[in-house]
């Protein structure tokens, strides 16, 4: 189980387009709120101007009829008011009319109202019949247009009054839109549906007759004025009269109808732009996460939603398992057969992988022949059995061919607070699982069969700690913190000292004394080994040289050379030229080859032991016996010596049968002109069978562990 960033890497926003809308939406009715304003207070300007200029008139009137009142000519003055053609009427403070001209349809009580173009307010009474225009609270002049239409569509005969001489007045040119009023011979209607000004149904004759008028339609909204008069005792009232055209209205529904028309465009547009963009961003996400051979789901896919997955609640309680699963030869199959064959074999496991998923689990094709799966599992053992079936039927998919595969799992258990309380799990990371089934999937690289591995702590470690060396290593080459240790070989016969083996230790500041078992296969995995071999020849060859100017007693010191050098096809010069150049009789190095170096290039082998026999160098092979065709190599390599493993001498091995094995061996090198050195011997007993079946030399604990050159100087000293 492994704990990741918390966070999914693999977040996608989707495309919604919501807040494009919201913002869109509030930018639309930001731009009606400021048409609106802007025609409100076009058409306020308008309504104010006209009223200011009629209240001029009728302060005229009341102006006329206080001087006549005064002079007492009051009776006559009434001839004269009439002449101005307005309805007014004089009323005492009390509210009785005291005069009347025409019909009176002011209301009781007036309201004042400030005019732009006037300093003070006056007076404004709203007119009974049609009370469209009157003063509000804040001393202001208001129309109230919606209810000016609905009225001019209930009553189409009384319109006439309201619409005035115009209303007759038949304009083509009138552009549509614009309100439409039917008229018939005898009453005008306001048509619902349509938008201008039109005089329908009009006879010949009325149309001449209207057209002789010329002029422009207008609606004729009344509201009355009062002024008071006769030192404020009574109020003089007069109809005035705001003339609207027509065509102002036409304007005024052209900018509401256009801005409409635009606005409606633009939602239409801007709609089409969001569901495209949305749609574009799905189909970009389906190809993102689309495996392109088996038309399943992809790596990518497998990571986001696995991610999700875990970190669910309701999923908190489930053992969940990430697993790696390996179609070994997939490419030996595609070489064998094509591609497209290969691919549909990979599709095929897909498809069966597919079937075996249960609720709430997952897979993906990641790479060719490499599959990921998230499994709910209730314990290991089932979980085994579980995958088993599975591999089972994958191993049917082509009946005319054996499949093998190799499946790696990391268990991801519920995640738990302190107090043991199952809790959400928030930082788990599948891609970390995932590389760890692939870990644990990696351990069976060597293995020919189809196979389960789990992922656990020891392979945790392991891999932490081959990734701490791989990081050291070659600041420890600089540093000289790899040690030549010596292990003395031994004559059994005299028990003198007869050669020793060069073995290397780390002597690490960070992590102490290092026993080359813990490192030297990581070296040889990952080529450093090539390095390593080089440094311990120049030490040991050094050594030597340096042993031998102090006059001591010199015996042949063999050196590990791993199989993976032997790729390098000058090997033998390169130890040769080493050798010399630290002044070394070469006969004082002899080169150990591991039994392994055997399964490389079998050719090149044998050429680098011929040159390096021919520059005089001992070749010895190490652990013979250790692997199954050691035998069959002595049959072509001319070989010095020969190693028998120390797994002979020990546990089940060292019985009779051993022994007989073990004096065999001794025979068989004799016969092929090849010392023997037997390694890792222990006992006296040993040591006595060993002399009596002719052994040539003895490396083991029995004799001397390995030790530093210091000690094993003292050793040569002493002969
Ligand atoms: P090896 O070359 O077969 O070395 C013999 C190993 O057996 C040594 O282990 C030695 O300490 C151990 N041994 C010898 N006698 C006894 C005994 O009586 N009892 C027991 N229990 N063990 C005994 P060591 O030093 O741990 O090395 C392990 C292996 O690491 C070596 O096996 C060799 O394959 C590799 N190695 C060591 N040094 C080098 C090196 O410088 N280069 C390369 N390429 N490999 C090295
Ligand atoms: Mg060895
Ligand atoms: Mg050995």
């Amino acid at each position: 189980m492994n704990k990741g960033k918390g966070k999914n890497k693999y977040q996608f926003r989707k495309a919604h387009g919501g807040l494009s809308i919201v913002a869109f939406l509030i930018l639309m009715a930001l731009a009606g709120v400021c048409l609106v304003y802007f025609m409100a207070t076009m058409a306020e300007y308008v309504i104010q101007t006209k009223l200011a200029a009629e209240y001029r008139s009728i302060a005229l009137m009341a102006r006329l009829y206080d001087a006549g009142r005064q002079a007492g000519q009051e009776e006559n003055l009434w001839s004269l008011l009439d002449t101005e053609g307005r309805e007014y009427l004089i009323r005492s403070a009390d509210g009785d009319v005291l005069h009347q001209a025409g019909v009176a349809t002011c209301e009781e009580e007036g309201r004042s109202v400030y005019l732009m173009s006037l300093p003070d307010p006056i007076a404004i009474y709203k007119d009974t019949r049609y009370p469209f225009l009157y003063g509000t609270d804040r001393q202001e002049i208001f129309l109230d247009v919606p209810a000016l239409f609905r009225f001019l569509r209930q009553n189409g005969s009384e319109s006439l009054d309201l619409l005035g001489d115009a209303a007759f007045l038949y304009d083509d040119e009138i552009p549509a839109p614009h309100i439409e009023v039917s008229v018939s011979a005898s009453e005008p209607e306001i048509d619902d549906y349509a938008y201008g000004l039109q005089i329908q149904e009009l006879t010949e004759e009325q149309r001449a007759a209207l057209a002789k008028q010329g002029g422009s339609s207008f609606i004729h909204l009344p509201v009355w004025m009062g002024i008071p008069v006769a030192d404020g005792s009574r109020i003089f009232l007069a109809k005035a009269g705001l003339e609207l055209k027509i065509s102002d209205l036409s304007v005024l529904s052209i900018s509401v109808f256009i801005f409409l028309g635009l606005g409606l465009f633009l939602c239409v547009l801007f709609f089409f732009n969001v569901i495209s963009r949305i749609r574009n961003q799905r189909r970009a996400m389906k190809m993102y996460f689309t495996d392109v051979i088996t038309s399943g789901h992809n790596r990518t896919w497998f990571l986001y939603n696995g991610d999700r997955m875990l970190r669910k609640r309701s999923n908190a309680s489930y053992t969940y398992a990430a697993v790696h699963l390996v179609f070994v030869k997939y490419r030996t199959y595609v070489l064998c057969h094509s591609v497209s064959a290969g691919e549909a074999i990979l599709t095929q496991i897909y498809r069966s992988l597919e079937r075996h998923l249960g609720k709430k689990e997952i897979c993906a094709h990641c790479s060719p022949g490499e599959y990921a799966l998230l499994l709910r599992v209730s314990d290991e053992a089932s979980l085994k059995e579980r995958i088993r079936g599975i591999l089972q039927e994958l191993g049917a998919v082509d009946p005319n061919h054996t499949f093998t595969y190799q499946v790696g799992v990391d268990l991801l258990p519920p995640e738990r607070d302190r107090n043991g309380k199952i809790v959400r799990r928030r930082l788990t990371d599948l891609e970390q699982a995932y590389n760890n089934a692939g870990t644990a999937r990696g351990t069976l690289e060597s293995k020919e069969d189809t196979g389960i591995a789990f992922f656990d702590s020891a392979l945790a470690e392991e891999r932490k700690w081959q990734d701490q060396v791989e990081e050291h290593m070659r600041t420890a080459l600089e540093r000289e913190e790899f040690q030549v240790y010596y292990q003395p070989k031994y004559d059994p016969q005299t028990h003198t000292l007869r050669g020793a083996e060069a073995l290397i230790r780390w002597q690490s500041p960070d992590f102490g004394f290092v026993s080359p078992g813990r490192f030297i296969p990581i070296f040889e995995k990952n080529g450093f080994i090539t390095e390593i071999d080089h440094y311990m020849l120049s030490h040991v060859a050094a050594d030597q040289k340096r042993w031998l100017d102090q006059g001591l007693a010199c015996v042949p010191v063999s050196v590990n050379v791993s199989r993976a050098h032997f790729i390098e096809s000058d090997l033998a010069e390169q130890i040769r030229d080493l050798v010399d150049s630290a002044g070394t009789p070469r006969d004082l190095i002899e080169i150990e080859l591991t039994e392994s170096a055997f399964f490389d290039d079998k050719n090149a082998l044998l050429e680098t032991i011929r040159r390096l026999k021919e520059y005089g160098f001992a070749v010895s092979m190490d652990d013979f016996g250790s692997g199954y065709s050691s035998l069959n190599s002595l049959k072509d390599m001319p070989l010095d010596v020969l190693k028998i493993d120390a797994e002979f001498f020990r546990g089940e091995n060292a019985g009779e049968r051993g022994e007989i094995v073990v004096s065999e061996t001794i025979r068989l090198a004799q016969s092929l002109h090849m010392r023997t050195v037997a390694e890792g011997v222990e006992l006296k007993e040993q040591v006595d069978f060993l002399a009596e079946q002719g052994c040539d030399m003895i490396q083991g604990y029995y004799f001397a562990k390995p030790m530093p050159k210091n000690e094993f100087e003292t050793k040569m000293a002493a002969g």
